[in-house]
């Protein structure tokens, strides 16, 4: 026991070490983040394939460091998460989202819609004690279909019923819920039937190899044939070439996100974007 223990040891290298207090001292910044306003939201355009018309945006949250920059969330995001801190940043994206839909149905377009991400830990912490998302849209005299929830496939494996009558609240109120990652979790039929899911976002890993006759091409046509079996639309995410769009389009993909049409945009520039799309 005692050699093994040694060899425990001998795994905490320097260089681990040094990963664990990095993410400590951003678990630490991330909570005076809040405070001083280092958040912002981006805005990716949701395009609809068939009439190239963009009415629904998926925010995507920014952390501008003090002192390390820009920092991703696919870096921050798990350690918001595994510190809890993820349910006062996820309150603050609704917040401000819900602020900008209310704006952009009226400057873009009336049945704009927005996106966002919601981690399995902010549906087992609602908001202390906070009115549910639904009470508050209703408050700023905004329809639940105003916004769409985007979960991962995880959170449908959690059966507990906290997490059941909460996707069902959702519905009630006419949240929307898309499942995002489409295809790389423990993807089932069962749960599809299950829950009341609006939309599939196919990840971008079967959307990056998409040529004429690849695996991933019949894999996206099954899954838009099978969503739209069970009434759901299809987003395809990671959206780069003109290829990978017409190929999409054909297969009868609903939506279509990624660089191809636009990086992610800070509200204004998403407006000027938006005038710049409109078909004339
Ligand atoms: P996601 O929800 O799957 O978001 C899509 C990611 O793909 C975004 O990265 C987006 O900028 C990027 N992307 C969009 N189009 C393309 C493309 O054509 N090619 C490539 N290679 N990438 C593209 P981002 O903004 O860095 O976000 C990373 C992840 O962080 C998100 O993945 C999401 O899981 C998480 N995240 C971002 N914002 C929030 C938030 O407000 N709340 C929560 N809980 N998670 C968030
Ligand atoms: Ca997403
Ligand atoms: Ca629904
Ligand atoms: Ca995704």
């Amino acid at each position: 026991a005692k050699g093994a223990g040694r060899n425990r040891f001998s795994f905490f290298t320097p260089a681990l070490q040094e990963a664990a207090q990095t993410r400590a001292r951003l678990a630490h910044d991330l909570r005076s983040g809040l405070q001083e306003q280092q958040f912002r939201l981006v805005y990716q355009p949701i395009v609809e394939l068939a009439t190239g018309s963009v009415h629904k945006a998926e925010a995507l949250i920014r952390w501008q460091h003090p002192t390390r920059g820009l920092v991703s969330p696919a870096h921050f995001i798990p350690i918001a998460e595994s510190s809890g801190l993820i349910v006062d940043i996820g309150e603050w994206v609704f917040q401000q989202a819900a602020r900008q839909v209310q704006t952009w149905r009226q400057t873009l377009h009336p049945d704009f819609q927005i996106s966002v991400n919601k981690s399995p830990a902010q549906f087992h912490h609602d908001g202390h004690g906070l009115q549910p998302w639904a009470s508050r849209l209703q408050a700023m005299g905004l329809p639940g279909a105003c916004m769409v929830v985007e979960i991962t496939e995880g959170l449908l494996l959690d059966t507990s019923t906290r997490v059941t009558e909460h996707l069902l609240a959702l519905g009630d109120a006419g949240i929307q819920v898309s499942l995002d990652d489409f295809g790389t979790g423990y993807s089932s039929l069962s749960y599809l039937q299950k829950f009341d899911i609006d939309f599939l976002k196919i990840d971008q890993s079967f959307v990056r190899h998409l040529v004429p006759g690849a695996t991933d091409l019949a894999l996206c046509k099954a899954i838009i044939v099978m969503a739209h079996a069970l009434g759901m639309k299809v987003v395809a995410e990671g959206v780069e070439t003109t290829l990978q769009r017409d190929l999409l389009t054909a297969a009868g993909c609903d939506y279509a996100q990624g660089y191809l049409f636009s990086h992610p945009l800070a509200a204004a520039d998403f407006e000027a974007y938006w005038s710049a799309s409109r078909p004339t």
